[in-house]
C-alpha cells in the first residue's frame, strides 16, 4: 500500500485527494520506483485545480516530477537502490506522476541522478529548475556571454524565475529581475538579481522598437511583457521564452528580428531529449549555488498540495515548493 494524490473529476470539477492504494492501481512501465520527494511546478497547480486542460484522463496521480530510488526493474539500465529523477514525458498528466509514494514508469524517462547531487536537491530544482538552465543553455547558444550586459529575468520571484536569476548570477551575469511583488526584492538580490524592475513597467504595450536594454533574457511569463522584452533587446541579442504565466499571446512585430537580429528560442523541458537533459542536469550540478537552492526551496507534505497548487495558479507561491513523501 501506499500514498498518493489522487485527482478525479465530479460533475466536470477536478477533485484532490490524499487516498491509500495497492500497488497493483499503478500504470505500467518497467521500473517501480519509491518517490522520496516531488515537486509543484505551475503545471501542477493548473492539473490539480482543474484551471487548465492539462488532464484528460482520470483518475490521475498529478506530478511532473519526481527523484527516489529503483524498487524493481525489467530494464537493464537500472537496478534495485539505483537514485533516479525524471521530469516531464507528460508524467503527471497523461501518466500517473510524482505526488505518490511509489510510481511505475517507462526506463527511457528516467534520468541517473547526477553525482554529488541528492533526491532533495534534485526536486528542488525539477522541471522549473532544468528549464531555467535549458534556457540558460539557450542564451550561450545564440552568443550570450557575461560581459555582454545586462540580462533580464521576468517572473523573477516564481520557480523557473529564481533559478534562472541564481544561475545567470553565479555564472557573472548582471542579472535584472522583472517582478510584481516588490516585496520579494530582499530574496531575488539575495540570489543574485542586481536590479529590480516593475511588472507594471513592463506589462506597458511596447512600441515596435524601443531603446536597447538586454543583451540577452528569460521570459517565463508571455503575452505584453514578452513583447516588451523583445522590443527592448539590444541588437543581436537572444531571447529564450518558456512560459505563459501572463498568457500565451504574443503581440508584437517583426521588427526585433528584421532590424536587429534579435533571436527568440523557444524552451521546451517536456520532450526535451535525453542527452541534452543530461547535459542540463550536469551543468545545474556544477553552475547552479548551493547557497541559492537553500533560499530557492521549502518542503511540504503531500497533505499540504492542494493548498500550494491554488496559491502556485495565483501566482503566490515564491521560489521552489518540493514535496517531501516522509512529511
Ligand atoms: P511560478 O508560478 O512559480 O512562477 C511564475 C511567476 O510569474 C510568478 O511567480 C510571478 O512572478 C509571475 N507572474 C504570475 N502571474 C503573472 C502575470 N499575470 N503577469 C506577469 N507575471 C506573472 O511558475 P513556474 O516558475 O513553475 O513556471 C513559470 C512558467 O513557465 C509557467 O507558465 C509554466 O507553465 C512555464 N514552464 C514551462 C516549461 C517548459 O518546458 N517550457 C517548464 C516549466 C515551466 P513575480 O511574482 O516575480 O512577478
Amino acid at each position: 500500500m501506499f500514498r498518493a494524490l489522487v485527482l478525479d473529476q465530479q460533475d466536470g470539477k477536478t477533485q484532490a485527494q490524499v487516498r491509500t492504494l495497492e500497488e497493483s492501481a499503478l500504470p505500467e512501465g518497467e521500473v517501480l520506483v519509491a518517490v522520496d520527494y516531488s515537486s509543484l511546478n505551475f503545471k501542477d497547480g493548473l492539473a490539480i485545480t482543474g484551471t487548465g486542460k492539462i488532464v484528460n484522463q482520470f483518475p490521475m496521480v498529478p506530478g511532473v516530477d519526481l527523484a527516489g530510488r529503483v524498487l524493481e526493474s525489467a530494464d537493464e539500465a537500472f537496478s534495485p537502490g539505483d537514485a533516479v529523477v525524471l521530469t516531464g514525458w507528460g508524467v503527471g498528466e497523461r501518466h500517473w506522476g510524482g505526488m505518490a509514494e511509489k510510481a511505475r514508469l517507462k526506463a527511457d524517462w528516467l534520468v541517473p541522478m547526477p553525482q554529488g547531487m541528492d533526491a532533495r536537491t534534485a526536486m528542488m530544482i525539477g522541471t522549473a529548475g532544468l528549464t531555467a538552465m535549458l534556457c540558460v543553455m539557450a542564451l550561450e547558444e545564440g552568443g550570450l556571454t557575461p560581459g555582454a550586459g545586462p540580462v533580464l529575468v521576468t517572473g523573477a520571484a516564481g520557480g523557473v524565475g529564481s533559478v534562472s536569476v541564481a544561475i545567470l548570477a553565479g555564472l557573472g551575469y548582471e542579472v535584472h529581475a522583472v517582478t510584481g511583488r516588490p516585496e520579494t526584492e530582499a530574496y531575488l538580490r539575495g540570489l543574485g538579481a542586481q536590479a529590480l524592475v516593475s511588472r507594471e513597467s513592463m506589462a506597458a504595450k511596447p512600441r515596435a522598437l524601443e531603446g536597447q536594454r538586454w543583451a540577452g533574457a528569460i521570459d517565463t511569463v508571455g503575452d505584453t511583457i514578452l513583447a516588451r522584452v523583445l522590443a527592448e533587446t539590444c541588437y543581436g541579442g537572444t531571447v529564450a521564452a518558456c512560459g505563459l504565466a501572463a498568457g500565451f499571446s504574443l503581440p508584437t512585430t517583426v521588427m526585433p528580428f528584421i532590424l536587429r537580429n534579435v533571436r527568440l528560442q523557444g524552451v521546451d523541458s517536456v520532450m526535451c531529449p535525453l542527452s541534452r537533459r543530461q547535459q542540463a542536469w550536469q551543468r545545474l550540478a556544477r553552475d547552479l549555488p548551493a547557497a541559492a537552492l537553500g533560499e530557492i526551496g521549502h518542503s511540504i507534505g503531500l497533505d499540504e498540495v492542494r493548498d500550494y497548487a491554488q496559491r502556485i495558479v495565483e501566482g503566490q507561491v515564491r521560489g521552489r515548493v518540493i514535496v517531501d513523501m516522509s512529511r
